[in-house]
């Protein structure tokens, strides 16, 4: 946003600040990541509500005389000619012809459904049950309370909380036949603070299905995937947006002048997936070891834990150390910056 010159109009959308991260384990609070020391001119995670973001997206790219925006326009099927993906086909029956078709369209894009492109899957074990919970408090920080058996994460977003509640792959149907008291009791005993007895029924609970995997190929000719259509990203520290973000950046970086100038694409398209595929296997990989390793173990049976993990100690204890989740988190691998004419030199 920045680098584009944006970054004043952003702020001035509603959004929360947050610039640490506390976890709860064994009995009390450690803080495991800070973002505050980062040196760029926003040092914190923004939290906006989706609605207001695409709203501000959409009135900014509205001052660019080429920009078109249509809405309730579902793509079904990709236009085929002479092997070529030509455009696209809506839900009803209008074709949308274009040099380049770019599917952002998330984890159940149609290149998937369609297996345009070849797909490898890494695996989950983990599904999250997605709902609010009033707030009391004010807070700057992102926070998550763990106990044998459970995981719970609770989003600051103003006058609420958004809560994360983890769970073993598959097991959502099993664990709401009990109706919501047990998944209450569960949430209560991990987060004292909110009133979970606004948590009145089980239709309150939206299940997150998690996926983790990837195309072995983003693209073929006329069409490219980037995003979670290219990369399914586990919520596991909260940067797939960032990997989203940062693949556009390094598309438009890519193709933008070439497009501009009427040239065929084709033979650039790879160079997307070349440019972005380290941090994507780097990022999912720290997300594979994270869910095995902590997550798997944690959600598992087992014994209470008395104690945290000598990695969340040592981080809570030493500042320094704290700062490197906060850059993964904050800047990520392989940072994009933007060219193009409109950028900000600054
Ligand atoms: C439970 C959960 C929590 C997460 N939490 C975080 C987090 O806190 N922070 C973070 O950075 N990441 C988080 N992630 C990951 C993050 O959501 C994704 O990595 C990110 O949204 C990918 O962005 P995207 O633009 O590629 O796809 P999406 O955000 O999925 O956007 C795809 C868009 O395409 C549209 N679309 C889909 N199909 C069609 C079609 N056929 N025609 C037209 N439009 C279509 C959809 O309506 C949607 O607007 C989480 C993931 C999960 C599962």
């Amino acid at each position: 946003m920045n680098q584009l010159g944006l970054l004043e109009h952003f702020f001035q959308r509603p959004h929360n600040r947050l610039d640490r991260a506390e976890l709860r384990i064994a009995g009390r609070g450690w803080l495991i990541g800070a973002l505050s020391h980062l040196d760029t001119p926003a040092p914190f995670i923004a939290m906006m509500p989706q609605w207001e973001f695409l709203d501000f997206l959409r009135d900014e790219a509205a001052n660019y005389p080429g920009f078109q925006l249509e809405m309730n326009a579902e793509v079904v099927e990709f236009i085929l000619e002479e092997g070529r993906v030509a455009g696209v086909r809506l839900a009803g029956g209008a074709e949308r012809r274009a040099r380049l078709v770019i599917a952002a369209d998330g984890r159940s894009s149609l290149v998937r459904r369609e297996q345009r492109l070849p797909l490898e899957v890494l695996g989950v074990p983990i599904d999250v049950f997605w709902f609010r919970l009033p707030k009391i408090s004010v807070g700057t920080a992102l926070r998550a309370s763990a106990e044998r058996g459970r995981l719970l994460v609770m989003i600051d977003r103003g006058d609420y909380w958004q809560c994360a509640f983890v769970i073993p792959k598959g097991r959502a149907a099993e664990l709401t036949a009990g109706g919501i008291e047990p998944i209450r009791e569960a949430v209560a005993a991990a987060a004292p603070e909110p009133d979970v007895s606004e948590l009145r029924t089980v239709d309150e609970l939206k299940l997150l299905s998690v996926a983790l995997d990837r195309l072995t190929c983003w693209q073929r000719p006329g069409l490219l995937a980037i995003g979670d259509a290219a990369h399914a990203m586990s919520p596991i520290g909260g940067v797939g947006i960032n990997l989203a973000v940062q693949d556009a950046v390094a598309a438009a970086n890519l193709l933008a002048a070439a497009l501009a100038a009427g040239e065929n694409v084709d033979d650039l398209l790879s160079k997307v997936q070349e440019r972005r595929l380290l941090p994507t296997k780097l990022v999912q990989a720290a997300q594979k070891a994270a869910q095995e390793r902590i997550l798997g173990r944690l959600l598992g049976p087992g014994p209470p834990l008395e104690q945290a993990p000598w990695l969340i100690r040592l981080l809570d204890r030493m500042p320094l150390l704290r700062r490197i989740p906060g850059r993964m988190i904050g800047l990520g691998v392989r940072r994009e910056r933007v060219q193009s004419p409109n950028a900000y030199a600054g």
